[in-house]
This record gives structure tokens, C-alpha cells and sequence, in this order.
């Protein structure tokens, strides 16, 4: 090129994308002027260059960032997939797209969504792994421009002729997440050669942060699916508790009539009310009589324990101090017989607390019951009542043996009894706890214990003063 440029040549460069004309090497048979014309042209042509390819970053960038936004907007699987189709349409403007997702359990890939001419005949298609170039992208874990799918010997024919559609121009890239890929997403075009390494980045940011949105999905319907399961076995767990609780009702309901005459005629028979007996039948019938309380009162306890779970207690305002009076002096005799003390620690004037009497009299009962068997002779038991913020706290310490710390939770199990031997030292049913933590719960208080082995243990009670 030796003549003149002339003006449209100087003014309009050329088109953006195309490499530099080879203006360097003629540049230095010119006379300066035009030379310094040329060297304007090429910084100008550089610098559109430049904007342009700015351009079209901030362009990919705001497509991308809405794109994100549309992904975060749902946990819902489908319509993850829909906004990533929508997406890919909105950057693209191609004949069809479809999402693949490996199956876990075979391996396949399973097309769950797909745009374009015929989709609902590529919806649901399943490959087997390394399958098709999208089963190629999923294996190799690589994406893929394929220019002409006629002369790709990896792209399956089916599917072209199941849709009547030849897409000749294929663009695919895998979905990751954490590391793993989880499926394939597919661009296709009927033109040949369609995509460009341009597309193929953009698509590849893009299904960065569809395979985040498809995992999240996933996993959150996941956690839905097992929170359902856990609410149908907790539903059958409790209709299994509420059969198991209504069957000892009945049995326990049963049981108290027949068992209270038994119990009655033992205690007679014991009791020589029924006439003098043998030396030698003393002893059985003292046993029968002993066990046939037992029994008893294990009824009794566990008709209490069911009834209180099913229904709330009746409460009137009560003065605990009255109470633990009245339940102190029924213990005296007995306690004096253990060799034991008791001392009462009331404080006065303290609010009435919302109770049920006779619930509490068994409360009360089964606290100083356990204090006296379980504290040996020339110990001491004191029962403390004061007032603490909105509650009134009850204790009932002793200074006997302890529970071991490792047990302290599990005494008011039912049935729970730390020497749970058959040849263990005191008696009792192991019901007794239950009992006390389910009326306290019901009267909206709270137990508590503390315990050292060989020292003692106290159980605290706190009752609401408002009635809650
Ligand atoms: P039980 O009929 O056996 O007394 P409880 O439910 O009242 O049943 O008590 C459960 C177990 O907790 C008892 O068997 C005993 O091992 C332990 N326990 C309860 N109260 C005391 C206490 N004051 N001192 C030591 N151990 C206790």
C-alpha cells in the first residue's frame, strides 16, 4: 500500500472483534504526517477495541448477576431448572436448551428440563453414563463446543430424528458441585458452527451458579422429605403411645377393684383381724399383705401418671405451708421409728400457689416416702418452703445415700430404680419420681435434684404462683 489513504479509511476502522490491520510494517515508507495519522488510527482502534470487549463484560457480568438473582430466588427444584432455562434464552439466542441431571442410584443422566422445538420428547430422556455428547461432557467432566454434530461421531442420532430436528451446532458444560459433577447443560443451534469460546465461558459462569442453585434445591427437598418422615413417625409414635397409655388405663382400671379387696383382706388377715394365725403362716401372709401394697399402690400410681398426662389437673389457690404441716405430722411417727430427724423450714406469709390438692399431698408423699428409705439411721430431713421471684420453692432434703450423678437424670423414668436388683435393699415400683415430675410439669412447675453419693440428696420443687 503505497498512495494516499483516503478519508473513509482513516475514519472508519475496522470492525471491533477483527485483528489489526499489518498497518506497522508499511508505516515506515511514509511521510511522516500520514504516518502520524496511521499511528492515531491504530491507538484509537485499540482503544474501541478495548471498550468494546469492556462492553461486553459489563454486559456478560449484568446477565450473569440477574441470573444469579433469579436462582437465588426459589428452593423449588423446578423452578431452579425454569429460571435456568429462562436465563440461558435471555443470553442466547439459539433453537434449544436442556438441563441433564445424573440420577445417584444409576448413574444415568435424566433430561429434567428442556426448551426448543419438541421438548417434551427430550424431557425425561435418559443416557446411560458417557452417553451422547452430554454423557461425554458428565463423564470427562469437560466442557464441549461440538461445530457440526454430523461429523461428531459422539452425538446421538436418536434424538434428531425422534424430534425431527437436526441441531447441528452443540454447546455443553458440565454442573459441578463441590467438585462432583451433578449434570449437564446443553445449548444447541441448527446452524453449524454456532458457538464461539466466548459462549462457551459464559455459559460455563453460568452453570457455575446453576449447579449451586440445583444442589441447594436438592438438598433442600431432601430435608423436606425427611422432615416429612419425621413427622409421620413422630405422628405414629405418638398414636402408639396414646394406644399403649389407654391399654394399662384399662388394665390398670381392672386391676384397682380386685386388687383392693385383696389388699384389704391381706391387711386383715396380717392384722389377726381375722383370727389368730399358725406361727408358721405369719411370716407368708406378711409377705402376701407387703407385695399386695406394693401392687397396689403401683396401680395406683400408674393410674395417677396416665390420668395427669391426659388431663390437666383441677386448681384452687392452696397454702403449701398447711401442706407440708399436715404431711410432716403423718410422717412423724415413722420417721422417729428410723431413728431419723425432721426439721421444717417454712417461711411465712408466702402466696397461696394454683394446685390440686390431692396431687400434691402424693408429690409431697413421694419425696418424704423416698427421704425415709433412703437415708439411714441418725440422719436428718428437712423440708424447706420460701418464696423466689413468682414461684414458691419446696425442698425436700436428707442426708442419706446419695444418687450417683450419672443416674440423677434418669430417676424419674418410670420403673427407673437406681439398684434395679431383684435382691436390691428397699423396696418401692420406681414410679414414685414419674409421678412427682408429672403432676409438677402439669401445675406448670419444674423438679429438680441434686445429689452427693453418700452425703445426701435434695429435690426442689418450683411452683408458678400465677397459674400457668
Ligand atoms: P421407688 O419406688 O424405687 O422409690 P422412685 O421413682 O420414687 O421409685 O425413685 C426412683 C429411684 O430414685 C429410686 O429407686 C432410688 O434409686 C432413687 N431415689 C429416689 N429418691 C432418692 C433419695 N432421696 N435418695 C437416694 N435415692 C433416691
Amino acid at each position: 500500500m503505497t498512495g494516499p489513504l483516503n478519508e473513509s479509511t482513516r475514519l472508519e476502522p475496522p470492525a471491533p472483534r477483527s485483528p489489526a490491520r499489518p498497518i506497522r510494517e508499511n508505516v515506515v515508507r511514509l511521510d511522516p504526517a500520514v504516518r502520524r495519522e496511521l499511528q492515531d488510527a491504530e491507538v484509537l482502534l485499540a482503544r474501541r477495541q478495548a471498550e468494546d470487549a469492556l462492553r461486553q463484560r459489563n454486559r456478560e457480568l449484568a446477565l450473569l448477576n440477574r441470573a444469579c438473582q433469579a436462582f437465588s430466588a426459589t428452593l423449588d427444584l423446578d423452578r431452579v431448572l425454569a429460571a435456568i432455562l429462562e436465563e440461558v434464552r435471555y443470553l442466547m439466542d439459539i433453537a434449544a436448551c436442556s438441563v441433564w441431571l445424573i440420577n445417584r442410584e444409576t448413574g444415568e443422566l435424566v433430561c429434567h428440563e428442556a426448551t426448543g422445538p419438541q421438548n417434551e420428547i427430550v424431557r425425561g430422556w435418559r443416557l446411560a453414563p458417557g452417553e451422547g455428547l452430554a454423557g461425554w461432557v458428565a463423564q470427562n467432566n469437560q466442557s464441549l463446543i461440538a461445530p457440526d454434530t454430523q461429523a461428531d461421531e459422539r452425538h446421538l442420532k436418536d434424538v434428531d430424528q425422534l424430534t425431527g430436528l437436526v441441531l447441528r451446532s452443540i454447546l455443553s458444560v458440565p454442573l459441578r458441585a463441590k467438585q462432583h459433577v451433578i449434570g449437564v447443560l446443553q445449548v444447541s443451534d441448527i446452524d453449524v458452527d454456532r458457538f464461539k469460546p466466548e459462549d462457551l465461558t459464559l455459559m460455563e459462569s453460568l452453570a457455575a451458579m446453576a449447579a449451586i442453585a440445583i444442589e441447594n434445591a436438592r438438598l433442600y427437598a431432601e430435608e423436606q422429605q425427611r422432615a416429612a418422615a419425621l413427622a409421620r413417625a413422630l405422628e405414629q409414635q405418638q398414636e402408639l403411645d396414646r394406644l399403649k397409655n389407654e391399654f394399662i388405663r384399662n388394665v390398670s382400671h381392672e386391676l384397682r377393684t380386685p386388687l383392693a379387696l385383696i389388699y384389704g383382706y391381706a391387711e386383715l388377715l396380717d392384722d389377726g383381724g381375722l383370727g389368730e394365725l399358725q406361727p408358721d403362716q405369719r411370716e407368708p401372709v406378711s409377705v402376701i399383705a407387703r407385695r399386695t401394697r406394693m401392687l397396689h399402690k403401683m396401680v395406683d400410681d400408674l393410674m395417677i401418671i396416665l390420668e395427669t398426662e391426659a388431663q390437666a389437673p383441677q386448681r384452687k389457690p392452696l397454702n403449701l405451708a398447711d401442706l407440708v404441716r399436715e404431711l410432716l405430722a403423718d410422717f412423724q411417727i415413722a420417721v422417729q421409728q428410723a431413728g431419723l430427724t425432721l426439721v421444717a423450714e417454712l417461711s411465712p406469709n408466702l402466696p397461696k400457689v394454683p394446685g390440686d390438692i390431692e396431687s400434691l399431698r402424693r408429690v409431697l408423699d413421694n419425696l418424704l416416702g423416698n427421704a425415709l428409705k433412703f437415708t439411714p439411721p441418725g440422719g436428718q430431713i428437712t423440708v424447706r418452703l420460701w418464696a423466689e421471684g413468682p414461684a414458691v420453692m419446696l425442698e425436700v432434703a436428707d442426708t442419706g445415700i446419695g444418687i450417683p450423678p450419672d443416674q440423677l437424670e434418669r430417676i424419674f423414668e418410670r420403673f427407673y430404680q437406681v439398684d434395679g436388683s431383684t435382691t436390691r435393699r428397699y423396696g418401692g415400683t420406681g414410679l414414685g419420681l414419674a409421678l412427682v415430675k408429672e403432676i409438677i410439669e402439669a401445675h406448670g412447675g419444674k423438679v429438680g435434684v441434686e445429689s452427693n453419693e453418700g452425703r445426701g440428696s435434695t429435690f426442689t420443687l418450683t411452683f408458678p404462683i400465677a397459674g400457668g
